[in-house]
């Protein structure tokens, strides 16, 4: 795995294109865990890591494919943002949740993991790893991310994505409308987050931005 940050490092969840579908481990955390085809390529990655917990940054197919199976497997808890916990335990509620698109039917068909029981609700406020957990709702009724002021890192999910979902090509972007609930809470969300001015930002799609100016502008704009 490839350390990101001071303690940071990136999961891989699928295979071929780096990173089109992330997940991190902060400290001894597992943030998201891929799609259902991911268990295999997560775990090995993880061996040889402490890997105490497991947190969601939202529960779309993408980010809790593997969940279930990560959990059961390395007997480890799994934490939810709280407005996310009934798509978490019951995935049939993630394609409820989710814009009646073809595109969301399709994400939740090839990617959706089983639900999972919760063990912890994670609040905005939290200290997780090291990071704050900050609400960032819009992509998901209970999105959050994780942000670590000390040297500027933030988790993001997918409140922005570096890289088109659809074409794998990179690049700043809000998520795909099809795949986002509330867009327009989603930009609020996204200009919330601008003001944090991040030095260092990690997506659930797409590699990491360096970028400061860069990622202020791009909230400014949307
Ligand atoms: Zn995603």
């Amino acid at each position: 795995m490839k350390e990101l940050a001071d303690g940071v490092w990136n999961v891989r969840c699928l295979p071929g294109l780096p990173w089109a579908v992330n997940a991190y481990l902060a400290g001894d955390v597992l943030i998201d865990a891929g799609c259902r085809q991911s268990t295999g390529r997560i775990l090995r990655q993880l061996e040889g890591h402490e890997v105490t917990d497991h947190a969601l940054t939202h529960a779309h197919p993408d980010h809790q494919g593997a969940s279930r199976d990560v959990c059961e497997r390395m007997g480890i808890p799994f934490w939810c943002p709280e407005g996310d916990i009934p798509a978490a335990e019951d995935a049939d509620v993630i394609r409820q949740r989710q814009p009646d698109k073809f595109m969301a039917r399709f994400y939740w068909r090839i990617f959706h993991g089983p639900g999972h029981r919760v063990d912890r609700a994670i609040k905005g406020g939290d200290e997780i790893a090291g990071f704050k957990v900050i609400d960032a709702p819009g992509h998901s009724a209970g999105h959050v991310v994780f942000w670590r002021e000390a040297d500027r890192v933030l988790i993001i999910g997918d409140v922005l994505v570096n890289m088109d979902q659809y074409l794998g090509i990179p690049g700043l972007n809000e998520p795909k409308a099809a795949l986002t609930p509330d867009p327009e809470e989603n930009r609020r969300t996204a200009k919330k987050l601008g003001a944090l001015e991040p030095d260092v930002v990690l997506f659930g799609h797409g590699g990491p931005l360096r970028n400061r100016r860069k990622f202020v502008e791009f909230v400014e704009g949307v």
